[in-house]
Formats: structure tokens, sequence, C-alpha cells
């Protein structure tokens, strides 16, 4: 009698633990395409491959397959990649872990680079099941364990700036900067690493957890093509131009919808140091926004040099963490815009890079900067010589469902959005043009 009972609590004990093991972050998410790009290269090692695919298919035990759900397709790469299965091929969980459960190991190279390219051009298409126009999320997988032969930064900020996300995970003697290169930003949130292949195997609700957080963040991002957009002020903007931008920042906080769970505004002004009058997760409504921004008092420092350089370095490290308002582990876009007052003369580039190595697009606005020196600081052309804010909005409120993680290229605009004028020399004529 009492043996039963102790086998009793055993089968309990072992059912409470199967039961609590099972993640339930996956429960809310209904709908997403994840392809995994699983490295394959000889450094694996055959018994190793063998965990990898457990992994897989325990993953896929936790998420919910269907045509109208989730879907999920699968490479794997050596020298070269290889299609196993397509985002349209297995709408079903039992067909899809028989697939992966088929895949073998290739015993060659790593070309990770190449393959990046190959599931952005093969697997995330209509043609291949990935339903992206229809604002279905778009996730990749990348897992490899070691550094790759070919070159990898320009394929992954490709296969990111068409529109996915990505997630990298590192196994073995993996390279860390490598897979930081590969996923998004932050990478506490996209980069999860394991010393071996069998540690692997209870890294599965961590990735699971991230994925679907990110699956539902997106789903929201896409429905709502929501932003974060900081503003940053040059100190030394003469009163005139202050002026202006201040009731134009009011007018656009006016016609944008913002709020914590849509686009979300930060300011800031810059002299010889950075003053942040509000970060991104300050305000809550359209009128303390406004009122915030009707407080704003520029704080001129005569006879003491403007730092731009310095406050874009402050800007890469705080204006977008997370616990300051951030969202790009949300998928949300992330811009900052600098107001400038006047030329500068330190070289800002470096700076610069920083902000935008952080995913963030740079957007520069001046009447009185010249374009070139504008370009210095922007990614690719988004440079404006307005101090009329609300004629950015399109920069914004960017109709592309493509892209959702990283700014996309964007026409120089001169004036007016609504200008068909819009080649650099042309427009660079009518750039001082003083509104
Ligand atoms: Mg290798």
């Amino acid at each position: 009698m009492r043996g039963r009972a102790v086998i009793l609590s055993i089968i309990l004990a072992a059912g409470f633990f199967a039961v609590s093991a099972q993640p339930v972050e996956c429960e809310a998410v209904t709908v997403g395409d994840i392809v995994f790009l699983v490295d394959s290269s000889r450094s694996i090692r055959t018994e190793n491959f063998k965990e990898v695919r457990t992994f897989l298919s325990k993953f896929i035990e936790n998420l919910d397959i269907g045509p109208d759900k989730v879907r999920v397709g699968l490479a794997q790469y050596g020298t070269d990649p290889v299609q196993e299965f397509l985002l349209k091929d297995h709408m079903d969980k039992t067909s899809l872990l028989a697939a992966v459960d088929k895949i073998m190991f290739l015993d060659s190279g790593t070309e990770t680079g190449k393959a990046i390219n190959f599931i952005r051009d093969r697997y995330f298409t209509a043609e291949a099941g990935s339903r992206a126009s229809q604002r279905v999320p778009q996730i990749a997988v990348v897992m490899s364990d070691g550094a790759s032969s070919d070159d990898v930064p320009i394929p992954a900020k490709r296969l990111r700036e068409h529109g996915v996300l990505v997630f990298a995970i590192g196994v073995g003697s993996y390279n860390r900067k490598e897979l930081e290169i590969i996923a998004n930003h932050p990478s506490e949130d996209f980069v999860i690493t394991s010393d071996t292949f069998q540690a692997l195997q209870g890294l599965r609700n961590t990735l699971l957890k991230s994925v679907c957080t990110s699956l539902e963040a997106q789903r929201e991002a896409l429905t709502e093509r929501f932003a974060d957009i900081f503003f940053l002020v040059d100190s030394a903007l003469p009163q005139r131009q202050y002026i202006l931008f201040r009731n134009e920042l009011i007018r656009f906080i006016d016609q944008l919808d913002v709020g914590q769970s849509s686009y979300r505004i930060g300011l800031a002004q810059y002299g010889p140091d950075v003053k942040v009058e509000f970060y991104l997760n300050a305000h809550k409504s359209q009128a303390q926004y406004t009122r915030a921004v009707k407080s704003l008092q520029l704080q001129q420092q005569p006879g003491q040099a403007q730092n731009l350089g310095g406050a874009l370095e402050f800007a890469a490290a705080d204006f977008f963490r997370p616990e300051k308002g951030g969202r790009a582990n949300q998928g949300a876009r992330q811009f900052l815009v600098v107001v400038l007052g006047k030329d500068f003369k330190e070289s800002v580039f470096s700076s610069a890079k920083k902000v935008k190595s952080e995913g963030v697009t740079v957007v520069t606005t001046s009447v009185t900067v010249p374009i070139e020196s504008m370009l210095i600081l922007s990614t690719e052309q988004f440079v404006f010589n307005t101090l009329k804010i609300t004629q950015l909005m399109d920069v914004f409120t960017t109709k592309e469902v493509e892209v959702v993680t990283e700014g996309r290229r964007y026409l120089l605009v001169l004036n007016s959005l609504k200008s068909t004028n819009t080649g650099l020399n042309k427009s660079s004529n009518s750039c001082n043009n003083g509104d």
C-alpha cells in the first residue's frame, strides 16, 4: 500500500514536471512564417547533427502549424545551401516533423553568407509560401557552430531589410561577433548561444519564448506600422527656426497616432552636452506630448562649441534602450531625427555610424546646413532642408510592408515630399530656401 503511494507520487511528480516543462509562450501566436537555416558543415560532426535535428523537432512540436497559422521552412548549408522544404511544403505538423527527420548531414564547408542570400531569394517569396504581403510576421533562425568562410554582414543586412526578423543560435565553438552581425538588435534578444550540442536542448524554451514574443510583437507592428522617433535638436538653432520647429513638432504630434502602443516620440537637445527632454516611454497621450514639447526651451551656451559627435554617441548608447522605451526588440522601426542649426566642424561620420549600426535610421534636416554635410550623418538619403517636420510624415508612416526592422532606402526629397524633384544635384540648388 505504502509502496503504491510512493510510486503514485513519483508518477504525479513526473506528470507535473512534464506539464511545467511545456512552454506556454506560443499560445497567443496564431500566425507566422519561420525559416530555419541550419549549419551542416563538417565541424559539427554527425553525432552533434542528431542533436540539432532533435532540437528542431521539439521546437516545431510546440508550434501551431497550419496553412493559416504557423508555416515552417528549412534549408541547411555547408559550402552550398540545400533546400530541404519551403514554407508552402508542409502545412501540417506530422508531415513537417517527418521532413525534419529526413534531413541528412552535409559534412562540407561553411558559407553562411551565401546561405543567407539563398533563403532571402528562395524562401521569403510569395511563390515559396511566404505571406509577407498579408502582413504575416517573417522570421529566420540561423544556427551555426562557428565562423563563416564567406562574407556575412551584407547578406544578413539585406535579409533584415527584406523585413525578416533574424535570430542567430550559436552552438559549440560559435563566433559571437558573427552571430551579432547576423541577428537583429538588440543581440540580447536575438542571439542565443550554447557551449555544447547536448546543452542545446535546454535552450529550446528560451528560443521559443523569444520567437513567439517577436512574432506577436511583429504582427502588431505590421498591423500598426508604428515607430520610435527621437528628435535631437541643435540648441544653437536661431530663434525664428526654433519657434517654427517647435510649432511644427506640435502639429506633427497632433497628426500622428502617438502613444505607448503606437508611435513613440523622444526629444533631446544638444550643445556642448546632451539634455534629454523626454524619453520614448515618458508620455502616454497626445496631450502629454504636446505639453512637453510646448515647454521646450533651448539652452544656448554662447562661446561654447556644439558637440554633435558626442551627442550622436550618446544617442547611440542611450536613446533607444529598451528600458527607456525603445522597441527594436518588438520589430518597431527606429528613427533619429537630427535638427541642425549650424554647419558642424568636427568629424561626425563614425559617431553617426554607431547610431546606424544599432539599426536606427538617421534623418537629418536643416534650412542652413549644406546637403553635403547632412549626408555625412544621414542614412542613405534621408536628408531634408525643411523645419516643417509635418512634411516628413511619410518617412515614418511608410506604407511599405517589406521593411519593419530597418530603414528602407528613401529618395532625397527637398522642400516637400510631394515634390517630383528628387535628384540630388537638381534639388541642392534650392537648398537654402529658409522655410
Ligand atoms: Mg563550420
